[in-house]
């Protein structure tokens, strides 16, 4: 094999890895009330985006719930207020705000869980942020969603 073949191989894998789309967005959550990532970049070009939220901690969910929650960075305090108050039973979010654009459900201490939204939902440039609903947590528990 040539020399010209080789560099050229190359080339294309990694060509091919850059354009790979992160359409995932991946998160754990402790005991001491705090995600593991400040930020998560998510491509425009998703057709689909994955949530993954695992509760790293040992605390019951009545004590320490934890969920993710998808909003415009100007919606997250309407959302978060007014999810508070709805309960465990409704993942402290209101599914029928036009404004929460993803969630997924509370969990406790050990325990995993996934939601998945459409891509469309997102447009590069706007500002987003994800956010944990259990009252007292969405000061503490957020982090920036970037979408390039
Ligand atoms: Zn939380």
């Amino acid at each position: 094999m040539k020399l010209s073949g080789v560099v050229s191989f190359v080339v294309l894998m990694t060509a091919q890895i850059s354009l790979a789309a992160n359409c995932q967005i991946a998160l754990t959550g402790n005991d001491q009330m705090k995600y593991d990532k400040a930020s998560v970049t998510v491509d425009a070009s998703c057709k689909e985006i994955t949530i993954t939220l695992v509760h790293v901690g040992k605390l019951p969910m009545a004590a320490m719930g934890h969920n993710v929650v998808i909003s415009k960075e100007a919606d997250k305090m309407s959302i978060a207020t007014a999810g508070a108050g709805l309960g465990a039973a409704k993942n402290y979010v209101n599914a029928s705000d036009a404004k929460v654009i993803a969630f997924t459900k509370v969990i406790g201490g050990g325990s995993k869980t996934e939601t998945k939204f459409p891509g469309s939902k997102l447009k590069a440039g706007e500002k987003y942020v994800y956010f944990c609903t259990f009252p007292g947590h969405f000061a503490m528990m957020t982090g920036t969603l970037i979408v390039k």
